[in-house]
């Protein structure tokens, strides 16, 4: 039989191991397999050419057991329902385990924001809050950045909706430019919050992170940073390759991060980084390296290359890149994966940490932030650790283990099951 690679088929099966091994109630794990509500919506924008053109875009809301649901919105040419079905689960599990008071939603627009302009781009953004706005806000469901969303996108989404509902509402959405109410600090946050997971699980397998080599896969927000941030927060030793839809670049010397990252800010790409030769995606999540970062899209690590992956510790920054018969193999070769709802949690944290400044209107020091996610991941990484090491079960079924009980436990407590 052919490997599944329906995410949200994915995210049910990932469920259903864990609720046979926490021997969970039969309504309750129904309950938590299907998302409890979404819309899906037109959006009809006038393009520059004065055509009008219709774009499908969806909003998910998982559960809302904990709190008002969270998570992204991505703008993606080959965006399905599924896939922010299966986000918005991943988007429930990931607030759990952080321990953060929020449930999980997602949404997606299927668009190709590399084909529109600025102003199309603008036009489609307030055209989906203006028909998302009826089931958005800081006590229903809180949107933020995702894949190829961006601050700018947020701000005009937060003017639409506060045009209509004729009020100020910063935390309504979050990864804002700090200029309308953002926070310090969470530009980088998923990829901060990756890497002290990746400080934390060296010390669990007695690698010495100053000595790691690592190597990205995705070089967008998230991948970037993390290039830098091996460096400036572990001192870590050598990024030998990272790579972009485009293609990718390797050099078994080393590549300077802070030089890649200005490269790939001016010509789009990675391609072409004097020094480097070319490396594909696929070759560069075989590589020999200490640490390996998923950071782009899902089912990249499948039944095809997993017994081929080498790295010692694969930290996902990407949601969904290992499907689960994958995991099993890499979990038998001694790979040790932080598992994606974990390992990327540093985003959703500081969007709550932004939500919190927002209703006090009073905002933290860049300092504060950071004291804040590194005490939220790195105790999250430890409840997952020692899970992981109760049941002997790998890192990603024990995410589940930690995040599904308390979901359950809100549920039960409301009498919803
Ligand atoms: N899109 C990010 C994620 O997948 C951030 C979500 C948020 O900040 O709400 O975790």
């Amino acid at each position: 039989m052919s490997e599944q690679l329906n995410p949200f088929k994915i995210a049910q099966a990932q469920l259903d191991e864990a609720a046979k091994l926490l021997g969970l109630d039969a309504g309750t794990h129904a309950a938590l397999r299907e998302p409890l509500r979404e819309l899906h919506v037109s959006i009809p924008v006038k393009m520059d050419n004065g055509q009008v053109k219709v774009f499908k875009g969806f909003r998910v809301q998982y559960n809302d057991a904990r709190g008002p649901c969270k998570g992204g919105i991505r703008f993606h040419p080959e965006e399905t329902v599924d896939t922010v079905r299966a986000l918005s689960a991943w988007m429930t599990w990931k607030c759990a385990v952080v321990d953060i008071p929020l449930g999980g939603g997602k949404g997606g627009v299927i668009c190709n924001p590399k084909e529109m302009s600025h102003s199309e781009l603008e036009r489609l953004s307030r055209g989906y809050m203006r028909q998302v706005s009826r089931i958005v806000g800081i006590d229903k469901d809180c949107p933020a950045p995702d894949v190829y969303t961006t601050p700018q996108i947020m701000a005009w989404m937060l003017d639409e909706f506060e045009t209509i509902y004729q009020r100020h509402e910063p935390g309504m959405i979050t990864g804002k430019p700090i200029a309308v109410g953002g926070s310090l600090g969470r530009n980088d946050a998923t990829a901060r919050g990756g890497v002290y997971c990746v400080r934390e699980a060296a010390k669990a397998l007695g690698i010495d992170p100053s000595k790691a080599t690592y190597a990205i896969q995705g070089f967008g927000n998230a991948g970037q940073y993390a290039a830098t941030l091996m460096k400036e927060v572990l001192g870590s030793g050598n990024l030998l390759a990272a790579s972009d839809s485009r293609g990718g670049v390797y050099s078994e010397k080393g590549i300077n991060p802070h030089d890649l990252v200005k490269y790939k800010l001016e010509t789009g790409k990675v391609e072409g980084f004097p020094g480097t030769k070319p490396i594909s995606n696929e070759d560069l999540l075989e590589l020999n390296v200490d640490v390996l970062f998923p950071s782009a899209l899902e089912n990249v690590i499948t039944t095809k290359n997993a017994d081929k992956i080498k790295a010692k510790i694969s930290a996902e920054l990407a949601n969904g890149p290992t499907t689960p018969d994958a995991d099993e193999t890499l979990y038998k070769k001694g790979c040790f994966v932080i598992p994606d709802f974990l390992c990327n949690a540093g985003g959703v944290t500081v969007s709550y940490f932004e939500m919190v400044q927002n209703a006090y209107n009073h905002f933290w020091e860049l300092d504060e932030v950071y004291k804040k996610l590194d005490l939220k991941m790195t105790k999250a990484f430890n409840d997952v650790h020692a899970m992981s090491k109760k049941h002997k079960v790998h890192m990603r079924k024990a995410a589940y283990l930690v995040a599904v009980q308390r979901v359950a436990e809100a549920m039960k407590l409301r009498g919803w099951v």
